[in-house]
């Protein structure tokens, strides 16, 4: 058996190393916002590009775009648009996402990529909230901490690597999240007290110049700290990336009064418009939760019951059979497993939870070729999945070619050596004759 903690301290050494070469090859640049020279980590095109690259995994991971429903994208997008073409860095490629996850969140991306939940909008009920929530993430874009923070974070991903990867406790957990490699990193960027305050300070700036009225925004920290009390599973991963002390609440409420705009009325006409879909589908969505909440305490049958009624409610949502399918699993019902995984996937051709659980399922079913096509369409999206390369691996261990099987235990080996994962590929390739 070897031994995690040492292994951890002399990977966090080894990613401190990284950290302080990078020191040494980065350079000076001027802060967009503050016009001081600052050590940033890479160009703003090495930004733009990396943002762009990684976008597309970031809302995979978090289900990709709650399904048809192309008024919520564009609405949300407008209001996104017109708060960073006001911002002080107009010229980045600005892009704006609600993402199918029913936690509370919202993040943002290096190079002006950024991301709500279904989970935070929908508990939402006026556009200068949403308003204050994008302002604020398109200021750590523009102050550039996504870029710093960025570089902490995702050397961190590769240095938690080092601990076993378990997909069933929660998606959202630092070691599911590593074993998406970069793409899981980024969304573990967090900040200090300093930059979320600076942010706030730009999201009222934007904001407030957009015409919206500031206590927009004293009313989401509001119901981030509601919920910090009543739901904290589902607020964790914004606070943890973005602190929540009360002198943030305080200022941002002082800030808002002293403006004439905190007088105005919340514009919400064209807010309960766009939100209609979402708002009719939330019991949908609530069993769903129910059902999730029922499979993390491994209470599968009851889970089970959860989750048809979510598709009863609901027959378009992919996750809901994905979700259903992994129940039935843990329950030994492989075949009807297999059905509502392959319901799944066809809901969501392009998606990698749906295809990562459909190859699972396949090859608890033994259906090798179906769960290699089933993990190979998930790889397409997140080539650097540990636990869906290991899958790939094993399937085509099953039924060859042979080369494939070495290609992918190799993979998830040097991904994530001291994972499960890692560790049986390793024993794996020894056994091929390989290394
Ligand atoms: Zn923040």
């Amino acid at each position: 058996m070897f031994n995690l903690r040492r292994k951890w301290v002399m990977q966090a050494a080894a990613a401190a190393l990284i950290v302080f070469l990078s020191l040494f090859l980065s350079a000076c640049a001027k802060n967009p916002v503050t016009g001081e020279e600052q050590l940033v980590f890479m160009s703003e095109p090495q930004e733009i590009t990396m943002g762009a690259n990684y976008y597309p995994q970031v809302i995979q991971l978090n289900n990709g775009t709650p399904p048809e429903d192309p008024q919520l994208q564009a609405y949300v997008s407008d209001v996104g648009q017109r708060l960073a073409s006001l911002s002080h860095r107009p010229h980045l490629p600005w892009q704006f996402t609600v993402v199918d996850s029913s936690q509370v969140n919202a993040f943002a991306l290096p190079g002006g990529k950024i991301c709500i939940t279904r989970g935070l909008i929908a508990k939402m009920n006026s556009e200068d909230e949403l308003a204050g929530v994008l302002g604020h993430e398109i200021g750590h874009v523009t102050a550039r901490h996504a870029v710093s923070a960025y570089t902490r974070q995702v050397l961190m991903a590769g240095a938690m690597l080092g601990l076993a990867i378990a997909l069933s406790d929660s998606d959202y957990a630092p070691a599911a999240l590593a074993a998406a490699g970069v793409a899981g990193g980024l969304m573990m960027l967090s900040y200090s007290r300093d930059q979320e305050r600076q942010s706030d300070e730009l999201g009222y700036e934007y904001m407030t110049k957009a015409g919206y009225n500031p206590m927009g925004m004293v009313k989401t920290f509001e119901l981030f700290q509601k919920m910090q009390k009543s739901e904290p599973g589902v607020v964790e991963g914004m606070l943890s990336s973005h602190p929540l002390p009360s002198e943030r609440i305080h200022a941002a409420e002082q800030r808002a009064l002293a403006s004439p705009l905190s007088s105005q009325p919340f514009k919400t006409a064209q807010f309960s418009r766009s939100l209609a879909r979402q708002k009719r589908l939330a019991p949908a969505y609530a069993q769903l939760d129910k059902a999730n909440a029922l499979a993390r305490k491994k209470q599968w049958s009851q889970a089970v019951v959860h989750y048809k009624k979510a598709i009863a409610m609901f027959p378009k949502e992919s996750m809901f059979y994905s979700r259903l399918a992994v129940a039935q699993m843990k329950q030994d019902q492989d075949a009807m497993a297999l059905k509502n995984a392959k319901q799944g996937a066809r809901l969501s051709e392009d998606g990698f939870y749906p295809n990562l659980i459909l190859g699972m399922v396949a090859n608890a079913n033994r259906k090798y070729s179906l769960a290699v096509d089933a993990h190979r369409k998930a790889a397409a999206v997140m080539p650097d999945h540990v636990i869906n390369n290991f899958f790939l691996a094993y399937a085509y261990d099953k039924t060859g070619p042979r080369y494939q099987a070495v290609t992918y235990y190799r993979k998830v080996k040097s991904a994530a050596p001291n994972s499960q994962y890692g560790q049986i590929a390793a024993k794996r390739l020894s056994q091929l004759g390989y290394n």
